[in-house]
Formats: structure tokens, sequence, C-alpha cells
């Protein structure tokens, strides 16, 4: 069957990512080549981002696995080498209410702590692996961007703190003081646990982990073909093929349709776009007291995210275009510059010295799709963080690992409200219109 994706090739084909990371990471460890000749393991990981390495790693240390990745291009290449780098949460858009009516309490409480648990479990990786992924900040915060807005602020943090999440209300003038003044700044809610870090360092520390560890690392092997026969299976890419008994599909957004049709139509990619200035003076951050390095974003339902790096530069960030050919990328790229320095005006004739975009993922049940294929048991997948990633999907890759060493009940791994394969999308096809209308309507409630 033939491979397919959603949007323009350049997506998916691109090798070199401009993004800041990219110039300011160490190079990647060096991995066990493109896949060639034929090959077999216990475990066959699709995807070398944070959930396919965490799964490796976590394979091969806790459950002593014979385990393999193979990822389509340079390691980090896809959205963990290149997202924000806000170890923040939830990975969800389906609000606490909503969630606790569908699920119910218990397993609403369950979902935040796994939450959490990944928080820690980044925090963890990074101390006990030796890790330096520049941990900025203490905590997140939720910004109001109109008066409004911050109507709706202590609701939301009374909602996270009787799941046991730590949260401060913040006046507009106490907000003033501690995060940043701006023209989109009512009102806070500092979400105290999560931080910041540089996404690539933590994609290099982890791959490097799960090479120590013994897991077998593939780099530039796309699989393009996967036979199953008799229960084993056969990936195939372009040099080799690779049997294994089970096999875990960790692609996300970068996913190729007809791959394995049982996850066809029911992923959504999106596209997000991050430009980064240049390190900021101590004047300019002064004019908008901008004192916080903690992770930020605000209540625009299509939201800006942004934060102060390590060297001042401001990066901004923002979902948007259904597109994804190089034409875009410039109108998005001239559109976030206009922007951020309508929300900083001391920022606004700062250039931009960098500008990149990715694929996050939406499943339908607005919530991340964690678990294995019911008709296949030895096939696992986890997709669909909303744009939540850096710590859901090592987390993630954890739990996936778990389910194939066959050590716990998936019930027991992963909490109802993410447990196993989200609905197809109606009419599949029209994805990217959906997420169309979908802008377009936000957009407008947005003003
Ligand atoms: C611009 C941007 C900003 C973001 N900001 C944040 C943030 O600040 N905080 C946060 O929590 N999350 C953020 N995210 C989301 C987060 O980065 C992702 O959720 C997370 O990295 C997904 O990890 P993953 O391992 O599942 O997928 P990825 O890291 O996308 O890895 C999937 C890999 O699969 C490979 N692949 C696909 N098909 C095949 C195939 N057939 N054969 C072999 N390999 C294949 C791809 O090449 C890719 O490298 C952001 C994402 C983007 C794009």
């Amino acid at each position: 069957m033939t491979l397919s994706t959603l949007y323009h090739a350049n997506l998916y084909e691109k090798p070199a990512v401009p993004s800041y990371w990219e110039a300011t990471a160490p190079p990647p460890p060096a991995d066990n080549g493109p896949l060639s000749g034929e090959q077999s393991c216990e475990v066959a990981v699709i995807g070398g981002g944070y959930c396919g390495l965490s799964a490796a790693y976590h394979l091969a240390k806790d459950h002593g696995r014979d385990v393999r990745v193979l990822e389509a291009n340079h390691l980090g290449w896809g959205a963990s080498g290149r997202n924000g780098g806000f170890v923040c949460f939830p990975a969800g858009k389906l609000g606490l209410e909503a969630m606790v009516a569908k699920y119910g309490q218990e397993a609403t409480q369950a979902y935040l702590q796994s939450q959490l648990d990944a928080v820690d479990l980044v925090d963890a990786l990074g101390r006990e692996e030796g890790i330096d992924y520049d941990r900025q900040g203490h905590g997140f915060y939720d910004v109001a961007h109109r008066p409004e807005a911050a109507a709706g602020l202590p609701a939301y943090a009374e909602g996270l703190k009787r799941f046991g999440v730590p949260t401060r209300l913040m006046s507009k003038a106490e907000f003033d003081a501690e995060g940043h003044r701006g023209s989109e700044q009512f009102g806070a809610v500092h979400i105290q646990r999560g931080f910041g870090l540089h996404p690539l360092k933590f994609h290099r520390g982890l791959a490097a982990a799960a090479l120590k560890r013994g897991a077998i690392v593939h780099g530039n092997s796309l699989v393009e073909r996967w036979e199953t026969t008799g229960g084993a299976h056969r990936l195939v890419t372009a040099g080799g093929s690779l049997k294994a008994k089970q096999v875990i599909i960790a692609t996300n957004g970068y996913i190729r349709e007809g791959l394995q049709p049982a996850l066809d139509g029911r992923v959504l990619p999106a596209l997000s776009n991050i430009v980064t200035t240049r390190p900021l003076t101590a004047a300019e951050l002064a004019a908008e007291n901008f004192v916080n390095e903690s992770p930020l974003f605000n209540t625009r339902r299509l939201l800006f995210y942004y934060r102060i790096l390590k060297d001042k530069r401001l990066l901004f960030g923002a979902r948007g275009d259904t597109d994804g050919s190089p034409a875009s990328a410039a109108r998005m790229r001239a559109w976030l510059t206009r922007r951020l320095g309508e929300v900083f005006p001391a920022f606004a004739g700062a250039e931009t010295t960098h500008f990149w975009r990715g694929l996050v993922t939406l499943a339908a049940t607005k919530m991340p799709a964690v678990g294995r294929l019911p008709d296949d048991r030895s096939v696992f997948f986890a997709y669909g963080c909303h744009g939540n990633g850096v710590n859901t999907m090592p987390w993630a890759g954890q739990a996936l690992a778990k389910l194939a060493a066959g050590a716990n009940r998936d019930e027991d791994v992963v909490p109802a409200p993410i447990l196993g394969l989200s609905p197809r999308f109606p009419f599949p096809a029209l994805r990217r219109f959906y997420l169309k209308a979908a802008y377009l309507y936000y957009g407008l409630k947005d003003r």
C-alpha cells in the first residue's frame, strides 16, 4: 500500500531543521547507522523521538529486552528536537469537568497524577543519565490575554488544585512584578510544577542513554512497508528489513498513513510555529519587566506560547497554517514577528534570527491515546499530545515499555482517559479542512 501524508511534502522531506536548538546543541551521539540486510529483534520501535527513545531506553534498561529503533531522519529531527521546551501539562484539550463526567473522579485523578509523574520522569532522566538540558524556571504560567479571560482563571486554578496540582492565582499587578508586562497581560495562574528546557539537548541525552543501555538505534531508516505473517512482523526500509515479535509505533504527527491501517484516520497533525529573537538587551527586558524564565502561554484558544531563553532571546510560538508549503512558512514567520511586537511593544524592533515549525497531533477524544491494537496485541502506539509531549511522550514510552514487557495489565499502567485508540475522525480526508475551520472560528473568538 502507498504511504501518504497530510501536508506539503516539504514538512516530511526537508532534512535540516533551521531551529535555534539545532544551532546550539552538541552533535547527536553516533547511532548504529541506517538499517541494512535482514535483521531481527524482540521489539522494533518506529520513530526516534522522545516516545520511541524512551520506550527503547526502558525496554533495554528495566526489562532486558532486545530492542531496535528505526528513525526516518537524523536523530532529533521530529517534534522532539524542535519544540518549545515547555515541560507543562495537561496534554489533552478536554476540560477537567468534562473528563470527570466522562471517566469519573478516580480516573481523572489517575490521569493528572500520570502527568505529574511525567514531569518527574524528565527530571529523573536528567539526573540519572547526566543530561544537561538547560533547565529554566519553576512551573509554568497561563496568562489572561484580556480582562474577561482573567475571570475564568480562579475556577481553572481551583480545578487543578482539587486534583493535587499546586497552583497560585495572580492579579495583573502581581504578575506585572513577577512575570512580565505587555499588552496582553491581565493576571495569570502559576502552575507550580514543570519548567523549561532545551528540547534537543534533552533528546540527544535520551538517545545517548538508550544507546548506552543497549538499544540499537538506526537513523535514516524510513519504514516503507510492514508485513505481518503468522503473528511475526517484518518492517522494510530502503536498505534492509527488521523482523520483530512486537512493534511500537512512535511516529506521532509524522505518521505515514497506509503503514499500519489500524491507525489511519485517527491522528490529526497540526502545525506549530516558532520564532526566536536576537538576545534582548537589559533595557528592552526592563521595559517589559520580563523577569521570569519559566515557560508561559496565554488564554487565547489559538494560544501564544513564549519564554525567555538562557541567552535572553524571546522564543515566541503559535499554532497556525494548514498548508505547510515554503510560501506559507514565510507568511507565518512574518505574522509571528509582527504579533510578538504587538504583545511586547518593547521587543517590536528586535530581529528574529530563527524560524521553524513542526507537527503536533490532535485526536478525536481531545486526549492522548496510549495502548495496544485491539486486533493485534503485539502492536503498541502513543499519539495525540495536543502539543504537550515533552513530558507526556517520555512517560508514554515508558508506559509502552511496561506493556510490551508484559509485567502489568494495560489499565494498571495507562489511566482510562488516555487508554486505547481514539475513534477515527469522520471523513478523515477532510481533516485539514476541519482544522482550517477551527482556526477561523477560534481566530474570531480570540479577538
Ligand atoms: C513547534 C513545536 C513546538 C512544541 N512545543 C512543545 C512544548 O513546548 N512542550 C511540549 O510539551 N510539547 C511541545 N510540542 C509537542 C512535542 O514536541 C511532541 O508532542 C513530542 O515531541 C512528540 O514526541 P514523539 O516521540 O511522539 O514524536 P516525534 O518527536 O515527532 O518523533 C516521531 C518520529 O517518527 C519518525 N517517523 C515517522 N514515520 C516514520 C517511519 N515510517 N519510519 C521511521 N520513522 C518514522 C519521524 O521522522 C519522527 O522523528 C511541540 C511540537 C512542535 C512541533
